[in-house]
């Protein structure tokens, strides 16, 4: 019965050849409920999510209509970001006295790791299991205008408790900038569901934000979501408040890092729960990360996706990761996303479907 779902992302996906001339690889898994997952080797990429809901596999996860379409898309999609996800204030930082110059991709800041992130690298699909796939990639010194080599490896795991986990491990031989994290757009209602995702109610578990310029590069203090539509302490439709905040509008909707409260790092508690518009699914989030970017699919208009033409906000990204420009703010600690290489990169972000 699932069989349908990996034929039309084979179809889909994998037969025709990407830039470098190859195929990509696919890899699918299922659990004893039926849920199934999808995921590709260009960008290490969460290709697909499906809920066997009433007799049917809802797709609740956006893509490109096919690989042609998803080599040309800049929604990243499903695509592990870095080395540093979101963006970095005119490509430009500061390490162990030495300046580094990023290539700029985002008006004038570099965004998601630059002109040839990880979502476009192939990586190696280094490990399947029955539950489980691991990628890997080696990142150069230099690449991007980023210092040090680096080793990354991703585990994305599905367990029968309907849980995707997305476990990171990075090694760095120089001190570098890495801050990974997923890209997935998420309609608990379908993809091809007809309407906006800003009909799902959604609670975070922050108490602030960080406020952003109108490149989306944060201004510095963090503000108290109080009295402001950055409000998500309490489950809200997220239609409600959307566009009432002076930060929101330059940004044409949310697009902002809240700062997770303390003790929902870990296993401890859920960052985000979100609910489908009529109620039918819920997902949550945990990550060890302290931010998540909530972006609420402001420029995903026009983009050809996999059952129809997105308009914006059809989907929603919840990207766990450090701070935005976090190598230009020292004063974040741990949260500034350095890595020194006597450390290891080791974090974890688990979505969990109820339905
Ligand atoms: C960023 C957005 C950007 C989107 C797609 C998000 O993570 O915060 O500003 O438009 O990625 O590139």
């Amino acid at each position: 019965m699932m069989q349908y779902v990996f034929d039309a992302l084979n179809e889909a996906m994998g037969t025709t050849p990407y830039s470098d001339g190859d195929r990509a690889n696919l890899v699918h898994l299922s659990n004893r409920h039926g849920m199934t997952v999808s995921f590709m080797d260009i960008g290490a990429t969460w290709l697909s999510c499906t809920l066997p809901i009433k007799g049917d596999h809802r797709e609740v996860l956006l893509r490109a209509l096919n690989l042609e379409e998803h080599q040309h898309q800049g929604a990243y999609f499903g695509a592990i970001v870095g080395r540093y996800a979101n963006r970095i204030a005119k490509g430009k930082f500061e390490i162990e006295g030495c300046l580094y110059q990023l290539d700029i991709n985002n008006g004038e800041n570099a965004l998601h790791g630059g002109i040839v992130g990880f979502d476009k690298c192939r990586w190696s699909v280094s490990a399947v299991t029955a539950n489980s796939v691991t990628f890997s990639l080696s990142s150069p010194d230099g690449d991007q205008g980023y210092p040090g080599g680096v080793s990354i490896s991703v585990v994305y795991t599905l367990d029968d408790d309907n849980r995707v986990q997305i476990d990171y491990l990075a090694t760095t031989d120089r001190c570098t900038p890495l801050n990974l994290t997923n890209h997935a757009y998420f309609n608990l209602a379908g993809e091809c569901s007809q309407g906006q995702a800003l009909s799902h109610s959604l609670q975070i578990n922050a108490d602030r934000y960080l406020p952003i310029n109108p490149q989306g590069i944060p201004v510095g203090d963090m503000l108290s979501v109080t009295d402001s539509g950055f409000d998500f302490s309490q489950p809200k439709m997220i239609a409600l408040d959307f566009l009432k905040d002076a930060n929101q509008m330059s940004a044409k909707g949310y697009d902002h890092c809240f700062v997770l409260n303390e003790p929902c790092c870990g296993e401890l508690d859920d960052a985000i729960i979100l609910m489908s518009p009529n109620k039918d699914v819920t997902m949550t989030m945990r990550t060890s990360k302290p931010g998540m970017q909530f972006y609420s699919g402001n420029f995903l208009s026009g983009y050809l996706g996999a059952t129809q033409c997105y308009e914006n906000h059809q989907g929603l990204a919840f990207e766990a990761q450090y701070f935005p420009d976090g190598p230009n703010h020292p004063e974040w600690g741990k949260a500034s996303g350095i890595l020194q290489p006597e450390d290891v990169y080791q974090h974890q972000t688990c979505y969990r479907f109820f339905y």
